[in-house]
């Protein structure tokens, strides 16, 4: 979820094997590596989180998301089913 949206749903297996909405890649990347030997530095994602109760025009991640185009500053995602089982809510899920 972001922002109190769903964003992803799928199989504990496949979001974890090949998250496709921005956000589950970025939290998946910042887990943290419990082995010192090989520990890396975290992904962070760069930006402010937007208040919930004035989110951005458009998809809700936009200001934080590094695939946003122009569709995304413009039009809100559907929450669509893209495989059997998978939803996404993202103009260009993977
Ligand atoms: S719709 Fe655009 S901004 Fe939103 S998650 Fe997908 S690529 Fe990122």
């Amino acid at each position: 979820m972001y922002l109190g949206r769903l964003v992803e749903l799928a199989s504990e297996e496949a979001l974890f094997e090949r998250p496709l909405h921005p956000y589950t890649v970025a939290l998946i990347a910042a887990v943290p590596e419990p082995d010192p030997a090989t520990r890396g530095r975290l992904a962070v994602l760069p930006g402010e989180i937007p208040s919930p109760l004035s989110p951005p025009p458009g998809c809700p991640f936009n200001t934080r998301c590094p695939k946003a185009e122009a569709r995304c500053r413009a039009e809100l995602p559907e929450f669509r089913e893209v495989e059997a089982g998978r939803w996404v809510r993202c103009h260009f899920p993977g």
